[in-house]
């Protein structure tokens, strides 16, 4: 008798275009969210787009919240029940809604995702992790009931927040290398069909290249599409396996130990040149993905990080400690293979 059983999760509604930000209302109100919202947002964004946001409820508080750490998370769960709040509106970059997604599983309801950057996959997954002290949380949670992400918006925010959403999908190529790799060797749980569609999200992307470009709005269009999609393949596959690999070990790990570590997508790409020549060797894929990351203006030096060559070669010798997650890096990358690999793919 056959009697495994799955449960995917994944946004009900998701909304990708201009303008869409004035449907956030509606969208809502087709998901038969009853009560009230609070909406989640930082600075900027509130000002950007904040009141509206605000004029499409009848009845709504706010909370803008400064640094991710877990205060931030615990001021979200106190608002929300001072304003009896039955679901959150997230709305801004990365940070809100990462936020905003561990409050509302603390307090057991849904939440909105409304991005103002293309800038990483946690604006459609059920996945954030916060930083506390020298370690990194990871918290699984569901992923948010709708995502409407407004390009005109996206589009007005830094470039370079775009191209780290970019990098971000084209590491999914090494993430599943990681997780095929874990399967083999250490029996992990795969799924051809996630890890499929992850990497002809970042195959898509890839062939999109010529229209990535600064000031051009369909970049943003390309990328939340594509955010959407990688995050959908983590729903399928009930862990972020299909796009996080060795190349996020890297990132996380630099996040820790650099004085001011880059942008997390743009980390994953130097990363994911990095574990690319790990997996496949000089004669390689790493040049591909390198050549994809320099096609949409994304780094692929440790310069171009704004993080000194001793700090990448710390990082990418102890990421493996980072967590309990197979990858490339086994037990543990010495330093001169680290500075070999580095050095060849000219990261340093
Ligand atoms: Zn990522």
């Amino acid at each position: 008798m056959f009697e495994k059983s799955t449960w995917i999760k994944l946004p009900r509604n998701v909304l990708v275009g201009h303008g869409v930000l004035d449907d956030v209302g509606t969208a809502v109100s087709e998901l038969s969210l009853a009560g009230t919202p609070l909406l989640v947002t930082s600075p900027t964004p509130n000002d950007l787009a904040g009141d509206r946001l605000r004029a499409q409820f009848d009845d709504v508080e706010t909370v803008t919240v400064g640094s991710a750490s877990f205060g931030a998370v615990a001021e979200i769960v106190e608002a929300a029940e001072a304003a009896d709040a039955t679901f959150l509106v997230a709305l801004g970059g990365g940070k809100p809604i990462d936020l905003a997604k561990m409050a509302a599983d603390e307090l057991g309801v849904g939440f909105v995702s409304v991005p103002t950057a293309a800038s990483h996959d946690g604006i459609v997954s059920g996945r954030s992790s916060i930083p506390e002290g020298d370690t990194r949380h990871s918290v699984a949670a569901d992923p948010p009931l709708a995502v409407i992400a407004d390009t005109e918006i996206m589009a007005n925010a830094p470039w370079e927040l775009t191209t780290a959403g970019c990098a971000d999908i084209i590491s999914n190529y090494t993430a599943v290398k990681d997780w095929r790799l874990a399967r083999r060797l250490k029996n992990v749980e795969y799924s051809e069909y996630a890890g499929a569609l992850s990497e002809m999200t970042a195959e898509m992307l890839v062939d999109s290249a010529d229209s990535i470009k600064q000031g051009l709005e369909e970049s943003s269009w390309i990328v939340s599409k594509a955010l959407v999609s990688s995050g959908v393949a983590m729903s399928i596959a009930g862990s972020s396996r299909p796009a996080s690999g060795a190349e996020h070990l890297f990132s996380h790990q630099l996040d820790r130990i650099a004085d001011s570590p880059g942008l997390h997508g743009h980390q994953v790409g130097v990363g994911s040149i990095l574990t690319e020549f790990l997996h496949t060797g000089e004669n390689g894929q790493w040049r591909a993905i390198r050549d994809a990351l320099e096609a949409i203006g994304a780094p692929t030096t440790a310069a171009e990080l704004g993080i000194d060559d001793e700090t990448v070669i710390e990082a990418l010798t102890t990421a493996h400690t980072i967590r309990d997650r197979y990858t490339i890096l086994g037990d543990g990358v010495n330093e001169d293979a680290a500075v070999e690999v580095a050095t060849f793919t000219g990261v340093i």
